[in-house]
């Protein structure tokens, strides 16, 4: 019971912390996009190589094309180079999704 609660806490407050991150990603990259630093690791935002159904980095409104060929993609939030058919948990949509 006790372990149970615990663990539920700390789900929570896991929850709480990556939402808190990506709306800093969110509000650092859209005010200032040049200043936005990417800040958690793959690890921490479950980053896959591939897209999750309709859902993949290339969409997403944290995805940052790399202007020369050889560099890898980047994103807003995370550490890194990212594929643009990869995925993670904060993916979120770059245009607004209809029927909401
Ligand atoms: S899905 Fe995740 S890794 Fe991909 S661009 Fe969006 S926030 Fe970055």
């Amino acid at each position: 019971m006790i372990q149970h609660t615990i663990r539920k806490h700390s789900l929570a407050r896991r929850r709480l912390l990556l939402g808190f991150a990506w709306f800093s990603g969110v509000l650092l990259a859209g005010l200032r996009p040049a200043l936005a630093a990417a800040t958690l690791t793959k690890e921490m935002v479950t980053y896959k190589l591939e897209s999750e159904g309709t859902q993949s980095c290339k969409d997403c409104i944290h995805f940052l094309k790399s202007r020369a060929p050889e560099k890898e993609d980047q994103c807003a939030v995370i550490q890194g180079g990212i594929s643009p058919n990869g995925h993670c948990v904060v993916w979120a949509p770059r245009k607004p999704v209809e029927g909401c």
